[in-house]
């Protein structure tokens, strides 16, 4: 476990409105997170596996390239967040394990360059979604910013 405090508000709270560093969700790229916990790894896996059925054929393979993802302890209201000028991912480290694997998947949806969705729309990018994981429309809009991945 990490003693980094998650500050501000977390995901949705941006310091500008451009997501800076963005990683190409056709190359091949592990999630690197040196200090999760099994069952946080568990999860990490089953968020890439998510993405890799919808969109991002390399995410969570054994390869050099990599995102870096960070567990912390935030407080309740926020889930994770991705640092996009670093290029870091955070999660909450006091989220249910349940919940583990929609959130990841949602901070790697941000790293790939995903804005946020409306709320009701069918899509894993809605703000504070814990339940809808990567949709055709994600797919869809993975395929706008990067192309369909060969
Ligand atoms: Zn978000």
């Amino acid at each position: 476990m990490s003693a980094l405090v998650i500050l501000g508000g977390g995901c949705g709270a941006p310091v500008d409105t451009t997501i800076d560093i963005t990683h190409d969700p056709c190359a091949p790229l592990r999630v690197h997170a040196p200090a999760a916990s099994p069952e946080q790894a568990a999860a990490i896996t089953a968020a890439t596996a998510l993405w890799r059925d919808r969109g991002a054929p390399g995410i969570g393979l054994d390869a050099p390239g990599s995102i870096e993802l960070v567990f912390a302890t935030g407080n309740g209201a926020v889930r994770g967040h991705y640092d996009d000028e670093v290029g870091l991912i955070y999660i909450n480290d006091r989220l249910p394990a349940a919940m583990l694997p929609i959130v990841i998947a949602h901070e790697l949806g941000h790293a790939f360059g995903l804005e946020h969705e409306d709320d009701g729309v069918d899509s894993l990018m809605v703000r504070g979604n814990t339940t809808i994981t990567p949709t055709e429309r994600d797919e869809a809009n993975l395929a706008l910013l990067w192309g369909t991945c060969q």
